[in-house]
């Protein structure tokens, strides 16, 4: 579904991403772990193009998305992305945020992406809320909210930043018990998170990053129980 090629990206001569060529597959969830400042959400935010990488190729169902001739939009619709901080809109109600993209973008009738906003709030516990502002929700209501307005859209992939780790401890369970249950029905997932535990339950492979590149990479009981390399078994000793 992903294939990245050789990504490059520095800020100023900081070199974030030293060469990172990866593949992420339809249907597959894959977490990302690794280090503060290791280039984790550099690397999500490239997927999508939010950073431009210096060098590289993004290739996305097919298509060369760093190509500059390619509509970027257009590709963009089809990549959901979930933030640490649930970047709703607060002068919409729960409602409008999820249909607002959805009527300009898809060109769907106010009723339809309604009707379609209201079965994925219920989905989520969410749809006695649907005429409130965001102001009025919770943490983790808000995150909720967010994830609901990415799959208004019918994504081929979520990209996902450490979607829980601003929420209390107590709202983070049903976060994720909603992620759980995208990934249960075949949602393709690209997830940073230092929820081990989690990316160890729901992930098909798991990327540890540290340095600019992934520098491991296999199945959860792989890199969680038998990591090879020493920077993984270092991070792992600390975070486990
Ligand atoms: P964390 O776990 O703390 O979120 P991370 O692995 O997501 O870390 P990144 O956010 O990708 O790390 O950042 C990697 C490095 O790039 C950091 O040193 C950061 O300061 C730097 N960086 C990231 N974004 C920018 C930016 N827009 N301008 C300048 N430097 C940046
Ligand atoms: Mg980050």
């Amino acid at each position: 579904l992903i294939q990245v090629k050789d990504l490059h990206k520095s800020f100023h001569d900081l070199e974030v991403l030293k060469g990172v060529s990866e593949e992420i597959h339809k249907g597959e969830v894959v977490s990302i772990i690794g280090p503060s400042g290791s280039g984790k959400s550099t690397f999500l935010r490239c997927l999508n193009l939010l950073e431009t990488p210096d060098k590289g190729q993004v290739i996305f169902e097919g298509v060369d998305i760093t190509d500059q001739s390619v509509d970027i939009d257009k590709h963009r619709q089809k990549m959901g992305m979930i933030f640490q901080h649930f970047n709703v809109f607060p002068h919409l109600t729960v409602l409008e945020n999820i249909t607002l993209a959805p009527t300009l973008e898809l060109g769907q009738s106010k009723e339809e992406a309604q009707k379609n906003a209201c079965e994925l709030l219920a989905k989520v516990g969410l749809l006695d809320k649907k005429d409130e502002y965001p102001r009025k929700l919770s943490g983790g209501q808000k995150q909720r909210l967010a994830i609901v307005r990415a799959l208004a859209m019918n994504p081929d992939v979520i990209l996902m930043d450490e979607p829980t780790s601003a929420l209390d401890p107590e709202m983070v369970k049903d976060v994720l018990e909603v992620i759980k249950e995208l990934a249960d029905q075949g949602m393709t997932i690209v997830i940073v998170t230092h929820e081990m535990a989690f990316a160890k339950q729901i992930s098909d492979r798991v990327f540890f990053m540290d340095q600019g590149i992934i520098q491991e990479k296999g199945t959860p009981q792989e890199v969680f129980e038998h990591p090879q390399n020493p920077r993984t078994i270092d991070f792992l000793s600390k975070v486990l």
